[in-house]
């Protein structure tokens, strides 16, 4: 298999819900592809039948197309190399484990699991590293016959070579070295027949001709063994690459089981995924500038050597940062769509737009939008404790002036406020403070003119009217 152009994959286990841990090992291999003009592969690693569901694979296709991370060889688009769900390919496993077998580089394991845990014990305790204590290796056919006989299902394991090296250069990480002894004869294949993953893992990217990988450092110690079993099978090995893991604010690993942290949750609660994106590629890895990029943008300043060896950490204010940014910068059509549902019919047709371009500066998350859809166009009148108290101490016949003047004037913000600075002789914070908390029942929020201009004629002369009389029903 001669492949010259990168090629990288994702191999996610559907056994739940994405989280920002794989998804970001997903977003650097697709940078790492795009930056090389290579290609993302996509496959599924459902050995585990157990905690493996088809709904879990249909979200993390969903998930990863929701953030643009397109892959250009797999599920749903399928490529040269299928099928990409391991669970559909136990045949090909079954003859690489015919080859070593054939070749005695594997053999099979009678020991039950209690007579391992045993040995590795004794091992641990006399301070040694725990390896195979080699029970079944030299096991004869007549032996091996015997056991069947009794009903015990072997495991099947790769006879390690003694005394070897195994030397690798990480992407990520520089240099790596193992000694072959620390590891021991190691099992490829379960009890109940199942590939291990480490060696589907193996063979599948041989095969799929994967040249570059990046993944999670708590997979670095089955590098060695993949790459003993790469050699032995002759296939070619593709470079590997550890990131650092993501940690929590308690230094504690992230993992699917902080729901919390899911994309699923994280795009329920409003997330945009160009927010994601920007935070993601920088959890780990760090660019030049810490300006808003595109996929593009990201993809051409990513570099191997920008890769973070300390553990990255979690940080929801960055996070959030980034979601206010993609606010900002999203086009109103895709804007409207993310906040729909949350403003409830409460938003005028005709003042969508209009809506939009006044709330935008001021909204994080759809929930924010609906809270103004509320105060320009709702009839539920709850204003906040401040702007209560502002109303309370200002003059009442600054409302009634504002109300005159907006009699006269209507919406038109600047007679409006001339207009009312003549009549009152108030200015500045003094006039626009009471004329804002009266209309919106905030002290703070989108800017007054736009407000003004949303906002039914009925309604702002309700409002204005009610803070003459500070307590009656609006
Ligand atoms: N299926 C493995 C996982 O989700 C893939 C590990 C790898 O990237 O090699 O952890």
């Amino acid at each position: 298999m001669t492949t010259t152009t990168c090629k990288t994959r994702f191999a996610p286990s559907p056994t739940g819900y994405l989280h920002l841990g794989n998804v970001r090992t997903a977003l650097f291999n697709a940078l790492l592809a795009r930056r090389q003009g290579g290609a993302l592969l996509l496959r599924i690693e459902d050995t585990d039948r157990e905690r493996s569901r088809p709904e879990y694979v249909a979200a993390l296709l969903e998930d990863l197309r929701w953030l643009g991370l397109d892959w250009q060889e797999g599920p749903e688009i399928g490529g040269p190399h299928p099928p990409y769900a391991q669970s559909e390919r136990t045949a090909i496993y079954a003859d690489y484990y015919q080859r070593l077998e054939a070749a005695d580089q594997a053999y099979p394991c009678f020991c039950t699991p209690a007579e391992l845990a045993l040995s590795r014990k004794t091992q641990l305790a006399a301070g040694r590293p725990p390896r195979y204590a080699g029970t079944c290796a030299r096991l004869g056919a007549a032996q091996q016959q015997a056991w069947r006989e009794r009903g015990v299902q072997p495991t099947l394991r790769f006879r390690t070579p003694p005394g070897q090296a195994v030397q690798f250069t990480d992407l990520a990480r520089g240099p790596q070295q193992f000694a072959s002894d620390d590891i021991g004869d190691f099992i490829i294949r379960r009890a109940d027949g199942g590939p291990q993953f480490f060696f589907a893992n193996a063979v599948d990217d041989a095969l799929m001709g994967i040249t570059h990988l990046l993944r999670g450092e708590d997979h670095l110690s089955n590098t060695p063994r993949q790459l003993l079993l790469l050699a032995a099978l002759d296939l070619p090995a593709p470079q590997y690459g550890h990131l650092a893991l993501i940690v929590g604010a308690d230094s504690g690993p992230l993992s699917k089981r902080e729901g919390h942290f899911s994309v699923r949750e994280l795009r329920a609660a409003g997330y945009r995924p160009e927010a994601l994106l920007n935070y993601l590629a920088r959890l780990g890895h760090s660019y030049e500038h810490d300006h808003w990029m595109t996929l593009t943008e990201l993809a051409d300043g990513f570099a191997l050597e920008r890769l973070g060896r300390a553990p990255a950490r979690y940080d929801e204010a960055q996070l959030l940062r980034w979601q206010s940014e993609a606010v900002q910068r999203a086009a109103p059509e895709s804007l409207w769509a993310w906040l729909e549902a949350a403003v409830d019919g409460d938003v005028p047709t005709a003042c969508r737009e209009a809506f939009i371009a006044a709330v935008r500066p001021n909204i994080r998350f759809p929930a924010d939008a609906a809270f103004w859809a509320k105060r320009l166009f709702g009839a539920e009148w709850t204003p906040s404790v401040d702007s209560q108290a502002l109303i309370a101490q200002t003059d009442s016949v600054f409302f009634s002036h504002a109300l005159a003047a907006y009699a006269e004037h209507g919406a038109v913000y600047q007679p409006l406020i001339e207009d009312l600075k003549r009549r009152t002789g108030v200015k500045g914070k003094h006039l626009l403070m009471p004329l804002r908390a009266a209309l919106t029942g905030e002290l703070h929020g989108p800017e007054l003119a736009r407000i003004l201009a949303l906002m039914p004629a009925d309604r702002a002369k309700q409002r204005l009217a009610a803070a003459i009389r500070p307590g009656a029903d609006g």
